[in-house]
């Protein structure tokens, strides 16, 4: 063993807990031994005055991957789509927002207390992303009495519902109906890398409809920290200045920022293999008595306990009682995400330990 191998571990300790198959979330992934020997030997300067090469490197290489002209690196997707908000619109406005799309479920009202939003949101049916249609219906002009529309959030993969793929057509007829508007348009892309292989589609067909698109790099793909947010000059400037306001100006963020811009490099294409084994994963539960798992788009596993013996977070902690971890995302649905630390025999024992819970 390697000295690096020696510090990677598992997180864990004991043989019991070695042996856990952990489905919670993509997020769980522990940096590769390249991405540690790369954040050993990076170049750093201080990030704050625009002095850290690998700062630097990852931003170009996020440039080019989503076709804009600019990018910039956070702590993280909640930081960024704070940030895209913050930047797009002025206090008092409204954002058209999905129903159960990532700001309104996860990020502490992030919206209305960093940006003063009114948040509209808007079911926009099984598929997450709304239609022009939607989008028109959603939208308010500003009079005396109301605070008029400041910005179209869009998610893709929509996390809520399954991992669902949003096609750069269905995006763009989405952000085609705000920009008639003037409404200008955040796409939320904590798993663009994951819609992009799905559809087989470039990263940059998703970004060049939207004027802002963030980019989760310490999920699937792999990276221990960080988040890239892009657009035009003129935005990622004015979001560097939100950054900072946030407390996300990071000094020789390069330790972290070269590991991460591996996980573009180099993670991207092998998420097909997570989307594989989500569909076995699906498959295999569906199978069981009680379980009824669609087909996912991507690598997030909904799994209806509706008609089982128990509610989702007691399922939950049955399948932590065999090592199988998962989370629970209503009353009625458990959520399983594939990632690069589990391969298709760990999610073939992860399937066999929930049939035993069954
Ligand atoms: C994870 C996620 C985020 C936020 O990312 P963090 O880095 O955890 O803050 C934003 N949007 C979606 C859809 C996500 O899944």
């Amino acid at each position: 063993m390697t000295e690096i191998e020696s510090r990677r571990g598992t997180g864990t300790e004991g043989e019991s807990e070695r042996e856990r198959v952990d489905l919670r979330s993509d997020t769980v992934t522990a940096p590769s031994d390249e991405m540690r020997e790369a954040a050993a030997g990076a170049p750093v300067g201080d990030d704050v005055y625009g002095e850290d090469p690998s700062v630097n490197d990852l931003e170009a290489t996020a440039t080019d991957v989503l076709g804009t002209e600019a990018a910039l690196y956070l702590p993280s997707g909640t930081m960024a789509n704070q940030t895209a908000a913050r930047v797009h619109t002025e206090r008092g406005q409204e954002a058209i927002v999905e129903a159960e799309s990532h700001v309104v479920r996860y990020e502490n009202a992030g919206f209305a207390q960093h940006s003063g939003l009114q948040l509209r949101p808007i079911d926009a049916g099984e598929k997450g992303v709304p239609s022009a249609a939607a989008v028109a219906a959603a939208y308010v002009a500003d009079d005396l009495h109301r605070p008029g529309t400041g910005l179209l959030c869009l998610e893709n993969t929509h996390n809520a519902k399954g991992g669902l793929v949003a096609t750069p057509g269905e995006i763009a007829a989405a952000a085609e109906a705000a920009h008639e508007r003037g409404v200008p348009v955040h796409l939320d892309g904590a798993r663009l890398a994951n819609a992009a292989v799905a559809a087989d589609e470039p990263l940059a067909a998703f970004a060049e409809p939207v004027d802002s698109v963030s980019l989760c790099l310490s999920k699937g793909l792999g990276a221990p920290v960080g988040t890239v947010l892009a657009g035009s000059e003129a935005f990622v400037e004015r979001a560097r200045g939100v950054r900072k306001l946030l407390g996300g100006g990071l000094r020789q963020a390069g330790l972290i920022a070269a590991p991460a811009r591996l996980a573009l490099t180099e993670n991207v294409e092998r998420l097909a293999d997570d989307h594989a084994n989500a569909e076995r994963l699906a498959a295999g539960l569906d199978a069981l008595d009680g379980l009824r798992a669609p087909t996912p788009e991507t690598n997030i596993v909904l799994v209806d306990v509706a008609d089982a013996a128990f509610d989702a977070e007691t399922f939950v902690e049955r399948c932590a009682d065999v090592g199988v971890l998962a989370g629970a995302m209503d009353a009625e649905t458990v959520r399983f995400c594939t990632h690069l630390d589990v391969d298709r025999a760990g999610v073939e024992t992860a399937r066999s330990r929930v049939a035993d819970v069954v």
